[in-house]
């Protein structure tokens, strides 16, 4: 599928639920009613996106996707489909060391567990009450149930975990799991400028201290910007002061079954209505095939911080 700017669109990040056992501090909200798709309406769409219109990346997230108990079934249903190459979860990684090998079971090509910090109590800190021992168990579950990518995803704060880069490397380095430092990004939070950490003097310090080596960017042409350093593989996501928004390939499906067409601004449309709309196969097909193309084509150039930030992104899926 093509939207309007000539981009292709052939990744859709589906939020399976907006319930989170963690309450980061960017990303806390009051409680919402729990909303979810069936395991086989997820399906039902991503077999509609990826034979008609060119899906091939399906990454599940919420909220926490691995609250789900039929996640190694929604993975095995979508990893089945034939025009999908790859299915990817993100994770606070919380319930991963007793789920990694059923997932692994069920097809579930990368993992990328989202870790801000290696300190038991700034983790516990940063997350709500969350135990560091029990994420990188499930972190090193992954890794040995054969899961073919796993990755850590930290999101970098000035002044909250800007000092432990260096440990996030060595980290990486001695886990043998890349990982990811993610620019914050300001959904609904006047903390933006207190928090923000330069990309560019994050790299020039490593570069010195460090020494990079510049490697390719990963094989589905995600926006990292990655680095060998010593031993360890890291990547940098800097979708604030460095926008992908031209090389865009995402739709996002929230977890109330609405695609949204960019994460900070676009129009919802309600794709599980039309799914759950009735009508015979084909209808529902042809109604469901309007909707993604309509979300395409409400995909902005470029996304504008100025005039977004009312939704929280456990619902998007983040
Ligand atoms: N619960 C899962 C997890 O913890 O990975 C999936 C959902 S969570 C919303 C997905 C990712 O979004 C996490 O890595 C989180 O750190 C990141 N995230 C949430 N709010 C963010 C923000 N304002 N800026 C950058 N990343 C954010």
């Amino acid at each position: 599928m093509i939207d309007r700017f000539g981009r292709r669109v052939t990744y859709l990040r589906v939020s399976l639920t907006n319930l989170c056992q963690l309450k980061c501090t960017y990303c806390t909200l009051p409680d919402e009613p729990p909303t979810s798709m069936a395991a086989a309406e997820v399906e039902r769409l991503l077999e509609i996106a990826s034979r008609r219109l060119g899906f091939r990346k399906v990454r599940l997230t919420g909220g926490e996707p691995t609250l789900r108990r039929d996640l190694p079934e929604v993975v095995r249903r979508i990893a089945a489909l034939p025009g999908i190459r790859e299915v990817a979860l993100t994770t606070n990684g919380l319930l991963l060391e007793r789920r990694a090998a059923e997932l692994a079971n069920a097809g579930l090509g990368t993992v990328n567990v989202s870790l801000d910090s290696l300190h038991e109590d700034r983790f516990a800190k940063l997350t709500g009450g969350g135990r560091l021992a029990d994420v990188l168990a499930g972190l090193r579950a992954a890794r040995d149930a054969g899961i073919p990518r796993v990755k850590v995803n930290a999101v970098l704060m000035g002044g909250i975990n800007d000092d432990e880069i260096e440990s996030f490397v060595d980290f990486a380095a001695a886990e043998a799991v890349e990982v990811r430092f993610i620019e914050h990004m300001p959904m609904r939070d006047e903390r933006v400028g207190q928090w923000r950490v330069e990309p560019r003097q994050v790299l020039e310090r490593l570069g010195r201290d460090r020494g990079l080596e510049p490697l390719a960017t990963s094989a589905d042409g995600g926006p990292a910007e990655r680095f060998r350093v010593g031993g360890a593989v890291v990547g940098f996501i800097h979708a604030i002061s460095n926008p992908f928004c031209d090389r865009c390939n995402r739709l996002r499906l929230t977890a109330e079954g609405t695609i949204r067409s960019c994460l900070l601004t676009g129009g919802e449309v309600d794709l599980l209505g039309a799914l759950r709309a009735g009508g015979t196969d084909a209808e529902v097909e042809e109604r469901v095939v309007e909707l993604f193309q309509r979300a395409a084509d409400a995909k902005p150039p470029i996304y504008d911080l100025l005039r977004e930030g009312s939704i929280p992104m456990r619902s998007i899926g983040g």
